[in-house]
């Protein structure tokens, strides 16, 4: 099941941001202080994918994907995908988000693609 992701509004001109801004809208300028406290669907379709061959962190392990992700509320969220291989999931192909010993990656969705 599909975890639900902590977001900002803007009142002002209705953005949403994933994480939450915590300096101020990027679109106009409303300070964070006055951005609304919210939560967004983690499900969405792949718009882009990237492949890591080098990385400063020893985790995860390289070579992996990074994977780009329009949830159905708007907000783009990058992350790493779980549960499938290289080439497995590509674009506009359903994923859902999932967080798995408090670490968040997405993971196909079990929706039909
Ligand atoms: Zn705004």
């Amino acid at each position: 099941m599909a975890c639900e992701l902590d977001a900002s509004r803007c009142p002002r001109c209705g953005l949403l941001a994933v994480p939450p801004e915590p300096i101020g809208c990027e679109r106009c300028g409303t300070p964070a202080v006055e951005l609304g406290a919210t939560t967004v669907s983690s499900t969405g379709a792949v718009i882009g994918h990237a492949t890591v061959y080098e990385h400063v962190r020893p985790e995860p392990a390289t070579r992996f994907e990074v994977f780009a992700v329009r949830t159905d509320d708007g907000p783009v969220v990058r992350s790493l995908l779980r549960g499938a291989g290289p080439g497995e999931v590509t674009l506009d192909d359903r994923v859902e988000g999932a967080i798995e010993a408090d670490r968040f990656a997405f993971v196909a969705a079990a929706v039909a693609r």
